[in-house]
């Protein structure tokens, strides 16, 4: 009999994708089956597309959308993002048990948002993992957040000195996540309340491999800290990315225009499946890009002055016309030399295109880990979430990013900035550094998932233990 393992993603792009590639290794490479359970509530279009695409014809992977919640009441447009999918989770995972107890896998992988299922699981019997989709910098601080809580009073954020995560660098106080810089804020207590039952899982998967997070698994492993609190056993198991995407016509004129682009020669821009910038700093963007005389694919979207991750539910959406909101001239200015996409691109396609050169990213940890495979440097414009983290230790440690970031005393990045910045980027010495570095690094993360690579016999150690139960 194969193996059955069940997921269950949080809603969102950036959750799903990872927990959905590790599905589909465990059903071709392993032999298993999968139950790969779906939140519908609230669902973007780019889920849609997804689940209606590339999930589609994978034989013992099974697509099980959860009933819809009424969310209706427990759930306002002044709620913070993290908020809104943990409670639209917990809605949602209401109707979990009776559905698990039908399917009866012998593990359920979650996510970090998902942590209310191991209250089903453990009624269940069944053994819960963890797959912490986003970067290991942000699962160290998270493992230490509850200590944090415990021995601060006031906000993190108004700390003289920067936060001594035991065994890792220490983190300045603007890096911090989002979701922890307001300890009053309801998002807070989310965030804390999931972390805190990280230890209640049987393992941690990374979406990391051995050479990138070395030191931090190592730390994780190793740490007294860590292995007081205890954390469950760590498994850097990635990098797993999308592998494939389906290219819709207006795809494949970003992809006829790149074919005639000098190798290495293009900028991708896209800020994530929810990154959104205000009117200004789009504004700013634009016209510094068009400065730098770089070619250029432009994912834009609709800016709003409300929040930096304002498309996180509608992302691959139909939006207005771009041009309605980028700066007059702009089109007719660039023409030729860049390339607008409405709201979504099929990013991965585009950073592994041979003129692809640089990615100017929000450095989510999926965008963050597509880069690095294919070997892009990044312009870091961290928006929201755990991103400022990402992008200090992509600058500082990886050293193959390089940070944009608005001047003292500007309200947003300006463009001459934008301009200087890119240039050095695609023109100088430090871009052609970067990508070196890029490169070498999409080596090893290939070598970590190739045969006897370090993520392959990472994952094999729980494979092993979940073929040993059937
Ligand atoms: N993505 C894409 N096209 C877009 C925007 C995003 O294909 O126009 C994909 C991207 O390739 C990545 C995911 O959406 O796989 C975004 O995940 P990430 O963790 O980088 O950021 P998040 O959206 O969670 O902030």
């Amino acid at each position: 009999m194969k193996p059955h393992i069940a997921f269950l993603p949080s809603p969102g792009m950036g959750h799903i994708i990872p927990l959905f590639q590790l599905a589909k290794r465990l059903v071709i490479q392993n032999g298993f089956h999968v139950s790969f359970l779906v939140n519908t509530t609230k669902a973007s279009a780019a889920q849609h597309h997804f689940f209606n695409s590339a999930a589609a014809l994978i034989p013992d992977l099974n697509i099980i959308n959860l009933p819809p919640a009424d969310i209706s009441t427990v759930i306002n447009q002044d709620m913070r993002i993290v908020t809104q999918i943990c409670v639209m989770n917990r809605e949602s995972i209401k109707s979990l048990k009776p559905i698990l107890a039908e399917l009866n896998p012998i593990s359920l992988i979650i996510d970090i948002f998902t942590t209310d299922a191991i209250d089903a699981c453990k009624e269940l019997s069944i053994p819960v993992y963890s797959f912490f989709t986003a970067s290991t910098v942000l699962l160290t601080f998270s493992l230490y957040l509850p200590t944090l809580d415990r021995e601060v009073e006031g906000e993190f954020v108004d700390l003289p000195m920067p936060i001594e995560i035991p065994g890792c660098r220490a983190m300045r106080t603007v890096d911090i996540l989002d979701q922890v810089k307001d300890r009053k804020n309801a998002e807070y207590d989310w965030y804390l309340f999931h972390v805190s039952r990280l230890r209640y899982v049987a393992g941690i998967f990374l979406n990391s491999w051995e050479v990138l997070d070395f030191d931090r698994v190592k730390t994780l492993k190793e740490n007294p800290f860590y292995r007081k609190i205890p954390i469950p056993p760590v498994f850097p198991i990635g990098p797993l990315i999308k592998e494939d995407e389906t290219l819709t016509e207006i795809d494949a004129e970003i992809f006829a225009w790149l074919d005639n682009q000098p190798c290495e020669s293009v900028l991708f821009i896209c800020l994530g499946s929810g990154g959104t910038l205000s009117s200004k700093q789009l504004i700013e963007l634009a016209w510094g890009l068009e400065m730098s005389k770089q070619r250029f694919v432009f994912v834009v979207r609709k800016p709003t002055d409300a929040s930096a991750s304002g498309s996180y539910f509608t992302s691959g959406g139909n939006e207005n016309d771009p041009s309605t909101y980028l700066p007059d001239g702009f089109v007719e200015k660039t023409r030729g030399i860049g390339l607008v996409v409405s709201s979504w691109a099929p990013q991965l396609a585009v950073l592994r295109h041979f003129s692809t050169g640089a990615f100017l990213s929000h450095c989510g940890w999926n965008s963050t880990l597509e880069s690095l495979v294919h070997g892009v440097p990044i312009i870091a414009w961290p928006l929201y979430a755990e991103q400022r983290m990402n992008a200090t230790m992509l600058v500082e440690e990886v050293k193959v990013a390089v940070k944009v970031e608005a001047e003292e005393g500007e309200e947003v990045i300006g463009r001459r900035t934008v301009e200087r910045v890119v240039r050095e980027v695609m023109e100088g010495e430090k871009g052609k550094g970067m990508r070196h570095r890029a490169k070498e690094l999409g080596k090893s993360a290939a070598k970590a998932l190739g045969i006897g690579g370090s993520s392959i016999e990472s994952l094999n150690r729980v494979v092993d233990i979940w073929k040993s139960q059937v």
